[in-house]
């Protein structure tokens, strides 16, 4: 059974450099260099987050523990995303179109050093409790946005009163069809995850929860029970996972987690290429490191366990995703493709249609067609003369022949000397007779009318 008192447990967390020596030893820990490292971004680990630490360096001490390698800053950035740029109000980031979001907690249960956000959370006054009016007031104007996230810090360290407060008050705006929350409890304090916080959400729903897992063995069976719990709560789970070096840049450790979350009925949603962060430097891989990951998993595992690899751009350009080259080439006929092994695979891209009707004349004379115009409407007409010629229908119509010709009609062309023709969607001509479709440079009618 789940300890409802989930405070309680996090009070047991480690949170001073002292708790560290005790915890690990005066030879691990450089005392002076986590003092600096936690004046810029808080220390705690929780429980369960100490309980996955098995040794010193391993990836889950490399996740929790502060080091002095926080302290050599190179090129980091504070805020690499520019994620206050594009901040409205306050606690709120209006990037995509139709969706924001929306800073509700400052703090989380365990602290990650390789936090994109250290620059905010854990610090109250950095993503204020106290001004959520001024964000709710925006959504209520901004009809556009139909999805928010919820995030912070970790939207699930607030109360379940807090948590029914923001669903509620964010529900009750019509135009808000979506409502995510972002979180990291069911890994690190999956006491948290309670009936009553699953039976506050499942009111408000669709309300998605993203949770974020960089290894498989943080999906101990505690983990796997909350994930459980939300997901009998009719929650839809995605998850992320950031690519750390030491922690999880290797294909074979990336595909047991996504395999393991996918067993928990979670769905992987996405890598990210480490940002590059102020103090998280060490954290950070080549990129080619997500694309062999990807490779490793795209074919080999189930479609389902195989998420998207995006770097998110420095400077807000947002979340771009990175894949292996499996479209080699385009062609005018086919489409050349490499698939999972490697090998390669010739798509052939649909033709033009026949046409369904041609009309010749031979001498000076127009062709005109005005009598029977349904023969020409959406139909595929060549017009071709040894003279002066005219052609008028509705379609896609082409014209051809040794003199001048003319065709007016929607998608029509106009011929101005031997084999040749010009005007709105024009087609080439083989010479007399008829032209084989696809040699045709013609639009489609509706292409036409657009061009007027
Ligand atoms: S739980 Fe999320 S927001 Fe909190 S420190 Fe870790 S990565 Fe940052």
């Amino acid at each position: 059974m789940m300890n409802d008192n989930w405070q309680g447990i996090l009070h047991q967390s480690l949170t001073t450099v002292d708790d560290l020596v005790a915890r690990f030893g005066e030879e691990n820990i450089d005392r002076e260099a986590v003092e600096r490292a936690i004046e810029k971004f808080n220390l705690r680990i929780t429980p369960a987050a100490l309980a996955q630490i098995k040794e010193v360096g391993d990836p889950f001490w490399r996740q929790y523990v502060p080091t002095g390698e926080e302290n050599e800053v190179h090129d980091g950035m504070i805020d690499s995303l520019d994620e206050d740029a594009d901040s409205p109000v306050p606690n709120l980031t209006h990037r995509y179109p139709d969706r924001v979001l929306f800073l509700v907690s400052p703090v989380c249960a365990t602290y990650c050093r390789f936090c994109t956000r250290r620059r905010k959370v854990g610090d109250p006054e950095k993503i204020p409790l106290n001004q959520f009016e001024k964000a709710f007031e925006y959504l209520r104007q901004h009809t556009e946005v139909r999805d928010v996230i919820m995030s912070g810090g970790d939207p699930f360290m607030l109360s379940d009163r807090r948590i029914e407060f923001f669903l509620s008050t964010l529900r009750a705006i019509p135009h808000l069809e979506i409502l995510r929350i972002h979180s990291r409890m069911p890994s690190h304090l999956p006491q948290r995850i309670t009936k009553e916080l699953c039976d506050v959400i499942r009111k408000y729903h669709p309300v998605y929860v993203n949770v974020h897992f960089n290894h498989p063995s943080e999906l101990t069976e505690d983990a796997v029970r909350a994930l459980g719990m939300l997901a009998d709560a009719g929650i839809p789970l995605g998850s992320q996972t950031v690519l750390l070096k030491g922690v999880n840049d290797d294909p074979a450790v990336m595909k047991e987690l996504m395999q393991k979350l996918v067993k928990a009925r979670v769905r992987p949603y996405y890598i990210y290429q480490a940002d590059v962060v102020a103090g998280a430097e060490h954290f950070r891989t080549r990129f080619e490191k997500g694309i062999e990951i990807i490779r490793a998993l795209r074919g080999w595992t189930s479609g389902l366990a195989v998420p998207h690899f995006v770097i998110d751009a420095p400077g807000g350009g947002g979340k771009i995703p990175i894949l292996p080259e499996y479209l080699q080439s385009v062609t005018e006929n086919e489409v050349i493709l490499r698939n999972y092994a490697g090998d390669v695979y010739h798509y052939p891209l649909p033709r033009e249609p026949e046409p369904a009707l041609m009309v010749c004349s031979n001498g000076n004379g127009n062709v005109a067609h005005e009598d029977q115009p349904e023969m020409f409407r959406g139909d595929l007409v060549l017009i071709s003369g040894k003279g002066k010629g005219k052609g008028e229908g509705k379609g896609r119509t082409a014209v051809h022949g040794n003199g001048n010709g003319k065709v007016h009609g929607n998608g029509n062309g106009k011929l101005n000397g031997n084999r040749k023709a010009h005007g709105n969607g024009n087609g080439r001509t083989n010479g007399n007779g008829r032209i084989a479709p696809l040699e045709l440079e013609l639009p489609f009618p509706e292409e036409a009318a657009g061009q007027k």
